[in-house]
């Protein structure tokens, strides 16, 4: 199979209709979609209609989208009590087990049925969009059992054409060679191992006249760092991101642009408030909630992911329509609410990297003054460093940057060991 540009993988749309969708149009099918998956869940599967019935809803009562997003959002944190009193899959299964295709064992535990319908889990688009093209021969790391990321990815792979090589975890050595062997030119698996891999294939003396045959990579499951991806770019690999889960398959990905991950059309997914499941204003960092439009199988709505991100509802170069999700900051369990906006620590981490030569611990507090929350952030500096107002600003500038909130530098002479990354003192009467 020859080379393929990086013009042919960045080109076409895998459902052209449904990615040049105007915002309206979306809007409308969304809409609607969401409500007839509601009035269908509860009519056929006994736990939702249990769940929003001890929760006052009655589904007749919900006419429009304003009215969908004000109904309570199921937390996923809460699935294995569910799962566990309720046998089976806590009742939220709307067809009988038998016409189930597979069971997936999560860590939990947790059970995630796949149903019989083809493309179940909309990973075939996701693939085609971030740049597989059939006769790729992929090597596929995930793993193949007790996690359902080996299996959903090879079938995805598979429908859109491509020949897959499942190596899933581990054996690096043996992977390296299969790299060069098989003229393997696509990689499915966590960026990290994928830079393993190839350290490994240079030092068992590949390299040299025998170049790198990779040309594409789907990772997930992890954080690319920009610098990881620049590297793997190095090789001449184009390295794009999705955002995959157990329950709910494909719910985003990264298009030529690598400017945030686009929202799948098959889902109705909202930013929300962690504590009360209110949608937030555009851009806010909050709750990933997603309700599955077309999943007669195991109908999810509202359902609170516990992953953090902000939505990017701007256009985007690559000609898609739909809006992007911001990357996963975060558990939404390890935020803190200050001024009104979400606040992770890795938004604080964020801000001290900038300073990697002066910074050497922060930590935020956060007290309150009458109706106001107070953020100072507490600077501990390198030995040596010394505590300049100039440094001071461009701290609180980074800061302001990284979290959207104004705060105070103070420098200290020591962060306690083990002290949380956001410090909560205020009290509430
Ligand atoms: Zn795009």
């Amino acid at each position: 199979m020859p080379k393929r540009t990086r013009e042919e993988r960045n080109s076409g749309y895998y459902d052209e209709k449904a990615e040049a969708m105007d915002r309206a149009e979306r809007a409308a099918f969304q809409e609607k979609e969401a409500i007839r998956i509601l009035r269908y869940a509860y009519a056929n599967a006994p736990g939702y209609k249990k769940f929003l019935a001890e929760r006052g809803v009655i589904p007749g009562a919900v006419k429009n989208i304003g009215d969908f997003s004000r109904l309570p959002v199921l937390k996923k944190n809460r699935m294995p009590e569910f799962h566990q009193t309720t046998p089976p899959f806590g009742g939220f299964l709307a067809v009988p087990v038998d016409k189930l295709k597979r069971i997936y064992v999560s860590p939990g535990p947790i059970y995630d049925p796949e149903g019989r319908k083809e493309d179940y889990w909309g990973l075939r688009k996701c693939l085609y969009n971030v740049g597989f093209r059939p006769g790729d021969i992929v090597m596929n790391t995930f793993s193949y059992h007790l996690t359902p990321a080996g299996i959903f990815l090879d079938e995805a792979c598979n429908g859109i054409g491509c020949v897959t090589v499942p190596t899933g975890v581990g054996n690096t050595e043996i992977q390296a060679k299969t790299m060069t062997g098989l003229k393997v030119n696509g990689y499915i698996g966590v960026p990290s191992f994928l830079m393993s891999l190839i350290k490994k294939w240079e030092e068992l003396g590949y390299g040299a006249g025998n170049d790198l045959t990779l040309e594409i990579a789907l990772v997930a499951a992890e954080m690319l760092p920009p610098s990881l991806r620049r590297g793997l770019n190095d090789y001449g690999i184009i390295v794009r991101q999705a955002y995959i889960t157990a329950d709910l398959g494909g719910v985003a990905y990264e298009c030529p642009a690598e400017n945030g991950m686009h929202v799948s059309d098959d889902l109705y997914l909202e930013i929300c408030d962690p504590v009360t499941g209110e949608p937030l204003p555009a851009g806010g960092i909050g709750e990933v909630v997603v309700t599955t439009l077309g999943n007669e199988c195991y109908p999810l709505i509202r359902y609170g992911t516990g992953d953090l991100s902000a939505l990017d509802e701007g256009t985007c170069a690559c000609g898609r329509t739909s809006c992007r999700l911001k990357g996963i900051l975060g558990r939404a369990d390890e935020v803190t609410k200050i001024k009104g906006m979400f606040v992770h620590p890795r938004q604080v981490d964020e801000a001290a990297a900038q300073f990697p030569a002066e910074v050497e611990k922060i930590r935020v507090l956060v007290t309150r003054e009458g109706v106001t929350d107070i953020m100072t952030v507490e600077i501990q500096l390198k030995a040596g460093v010394a505590e300049t107002d100039t440094l001071k600003s461009s701290l609180e500038e980074r800061l302001r940057e990284s979290t959207k909130l104004r705060g105070s530098v103070v420098f200290v002479r020591e962060i306690p060991e083990g002290s949380k990354k956001i410090e909560d003192r205020r009290t509430w009467h």
